[in-house]
């Protein structure tokens, strides 16, 4: 699935710390439950959320593996 720009959820200040992040992949399990009329884009200064880390290092895998390189 596709990175995409940073993104956050209208609400995520109002959240508890720990639960405050923003994401960058639309994999992303959390991302996807935020509806898009929810989603502000940037990072809002927030740490970015462990899922979409992992996504995101999962595409970097496969697109080096499509193309031959490492
Ligand atoms: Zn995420």
């Amino acid at each position: 699935m596709p990175t995409v720009a940073a993104f956050h959820q209208v609400n995520e200040a109002e959240k508890p710390g720990p639960k405050r992040m923003h994401h960058t992949n639309d994999a992303c399990a959390e991302g996807i439950k935020i509806a898009r009329s929810e989603r502000v884009e940037g990072t809002g200064g927030f740490r970015r959320c462990v899922d979409c880390s992992r996504q995101d290092e999962i595409d970097a895998l496969r697109s080096a593996a499509a193309s031959g390189t490492r």
